[in-house]
């Protein structure tokens, strides 16, 4: 499967504040926080798994939907313009993969109907810049903010907007209908919405005092779910059920979930020593790894590696945990093998090339600077990436390149002017008409003020190709870049 996407705006930063930030109060404050995002190999496909069958029978390209999985362990999801956000606690909270198509599906629904243009003009309008914001996984463990180890990410306002987005009565009708229609069109039943919806509504009646934002921004008339209920039965596939197999992988995909984003007590005691099953061993894993208590996070990941050799996602966890506590050459061999059962995956390519950078010898910054390339090359505007391929460039004293890499880092973090500063100096110490150079000059041209700002460099030419100076020659003079070509609008 393909995994080429539509632009990636996820960016570096710590956002432990904003956490909890989109999670129960709806209002401006919560919005102006954002939310922020999980970055995880296995979730997210996971979710693709689910989401693009049911996105192609709702004739939505599936590249052309990004689907964020949202750190909030409140029970939500929600769509507008060309995203799909799902909550960590939405999938926490489903009880088959049967009742987690149906929110994909309702929300499908929401995107096929057109239901959230204030989202898309907000997103329209944002573009890069205004998305603000990640922290990734590793690194964070480090530096004191255990709760980021499934790589947390943060999207800006711009899709925060879109959790507190409220649907009428009618619009959720119509994408309960339709939901029904496109689950239809995969064979699946739509059991799942009846179960969920029922379930949610009961939980709330009973409980009383905890919002439910997904009811905030779906509101569940009884009407609704008498309609749904009527059209759900009417499907030749109401009884079909999800496989033990698809249960088995919803259930590890919770564990994990837990694991990472909640208290490590309440998950040794949700999965206790008695539970030998591999969730339990996930879960655990990842439960004493945020405790830092390395052996037994091992212990536990080592039992599922050895009785799983090609689950990526076990030797993944595996790697991470021997590199957070600093066994990077032991990290190494792990994170090897995730891509040898994964090739395509870029967040895997990030981790065997920050192993191999930190074990640092030439050929292991060779080897980490072609990863990262890689993972760049399969997700273009991945800052952290580029950051990292930075880091390797220094390391290998290629300085241009590392600020060329650092430019396209800050240029898809949206930091323009330093995208823009770092690629000039990149191109002080790059050949004229490599493709380097031109990578630099692109940078420069996307991220020239508007009116002018800085001032240019004179004597303007094409960038076609042209007979390249002494490389040597260069290094003697740091002063300007050479001219580019400045053509504002005009590409
Ligand atoms: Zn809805």
């Amino acid at each position: 499967m393909s995994r080429s996407r539509s632009q990636r705006n996820f960016f570096r930063r710590m956002v432990i504040a904003a956490m909890a930030a989109a999670t129960a109060v709806a209002g401006p404050a919560a919005q102006a926080q954002g939310i922020s995002l999980l970055r995880d190999a296995e979730i997210e496909k996971y979710l693709e798994d689910y989401s693009w069958p049911i996105f192609e029978a709702a004739g939505l390209p599936p590249s052309s939907i990004e689907i964020l999985i949202v750190n909030d362990q409140s029970i939500n999801a929600f769509a507008g313009g060309r995203y799909m956000g799902m909550n960590s606690g939405m999938i926490t909270f489903v009880e088959t993969p049967n009742e987690l198509e149906a929110v994909i599906a309702h929300e499908a629904g929401h995107l096929k109907a057109n239901h959230s243009t204030r989202t898309q003009d907000a997103a329209s309008n944002a573009g890069v810049p205004m998305l603000v914001g990640l922290v990734l996984a590793a690194g964070a463990v480090a530096a004191g903010a255990p709760d980021a180890g499934l790589g947390l990410f943060s999207l800006g306002q711009t899709v925060g907007t879109a959790n507190f987005l409220k649907y009428s009565r009618g619009q959720e009708s119509t994408a309960d209908q339709l939901s029904i229609t496109f689950l239809d069109r995969v064979g699946h039943s739509s059991q799942g919405a009846l179960d969920l919806w029922g379930r949610m509504r009961n939980s709330q009646i009973i409980t009383g005092n905890r919002i439910n934002p997904y009811f905030q921004t779906h509101p569940m008339a009884n009407t609704r779910l008498s309609a749904l209920k009527e059209r759900a039965q009417e499907s030749p596939y109401f009884e079909k059920e999800d496989s033990p197999e698809e249960i088995h992988r919803l259930r590890l995909i919770q564990a994990k979930i837990k694991g990472f984003l909640q208290e490590p007590n309440q998950t040794l005691r949700e999965y206790p020593l008695s539970d030998q099953s591999e969730p339990a061993h996930y879960a655990r894993s990842i439960a004493h790894y945020k405790y830092s208590d390395i052996e037994n996070a091992l212990k536990e990941v080592r039992t599922l590696t050895e009785a799983h050799p090609d689950n990526p996602y076990y030797r993944e966890l595996e790697g991470q945990i021997l590199f957070e506590y600093g066994r990077t050459l032991e990290s190494i061999e792990p994170h090897r093998r995730t891509i040898e059962l994964v090739p395509d995956n870029a967040l895997f390519r990030i981790n065997l090339g920050r192993a191999l950078l930190g074990a640092g010898g030439p050929e292991q910054l060779q080897e980490a600077e072609q990863e990262l390339k890689r993972a760049t090359i399969l997700e273009r505007d991945n800052s952290y990436a580029w950051f990292e391929l930075a880091r390797v460039y220094g390391a290998q004293g290629k300085e241009p390149l590392a600020d060329l890499a650092t430019a396209e880092s800050r240029f898809h973090l949206g930091a323009k002017a330093d995208a823009n500063r770092f690629a000039r100096r990149a191109m002080r110490g790059i050949r004229r008409g490599t493709p380097e150079w031109r990578q630099a000059a692109d940078i420069i041209m996307a991220t020239q003020p508007e009116g002018g700002g800085q001032p240019l460099p004179t004597g303007v030419e094409e960038d076609a190709p042209k007979p390249l100076p002494a490389p040597e020659e260069k290094s003697d003079r740091p002063d300007v870049p050479d001219p580019i070509v400045i053509n504002e609008g005009g590409r």
